[in-house]
């Protein structure tokens, strides 16, 4: 697509960002099959019903723009998903698979929260205030599960990989 205004780049950027969630889609139950730690395997869960969610959303953000609802491949995501499973490769000892699980959930979600800061800026640059508040909702959600996993870190699991690893 030939990229012309503003609203045209905010176009691209949803195609990526929706192939970035489509991704995440199929890799989170897999996160959440490899966690050991309860809280942790819940929030991957949760956040696996959000993406469908945000999938969905991201539908009608395309539907009230008057364009087609398609993904644009992600390379950033692909790469990021593809160091996950490197993780999985490792044979880690289960506390130390959580602790680097969320790390390499982390990444994901702050290039999400990246990307829905940028087009939550384009939505309100072109006044177009309804699409705005649909991606500010979803950039919510994705700083709440970026703080959620912060906090499962912190609290639970990297003091458990530290007791297993000595
Ligand atoms: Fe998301
Ligand atoms: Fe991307
Ligand atoms: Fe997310």
């Amino acid at each position: 697509m030939a990229v012309k205004s503003m609203q045209d780049l905010l176009i691209e950027e949803l195609r990526d960002v929706y192939s970035a969630e489509k991704q995440l889609a199929k890799a989170l139950p897999k996160l959440a099959k490899a966690a050991s730690n309860e809280s942790l395997k819940q929030a991957f869960q949760t956040h696996t019903e959000e993406t469908n969610s945000q999938i969905e959303r991201l539908g009608q953000v395309f539907e009230k723009l008057d364009t087609r609802t398609r993904g644009k491949t992600c390379h950033a995501m692909e790469g990021l998903i593809d160091e996950a499973r490197e993780i999985l490769e490792m044979n880690l000892p289960p506390e130390m698979l959580d602790a680097a699980l969320i790390g390499a959930a982390q990444k994901a979600e702050h290039y999400e929260i990246a990307s829905y800061g940028t087009l939550h800026a384009y939505a309100v640059a072109i006044g177009n205030q309804e699409v705005a508040d649909i991606l500010e909702s979803i950039l919510n959600e994705e700083k709440a599960t970026d703080q959620k996993l912060n906090d499962i870190a912190i609290n639970e699991v990297n003091k458990k990989a530290i007791q297993a690893a000595a």
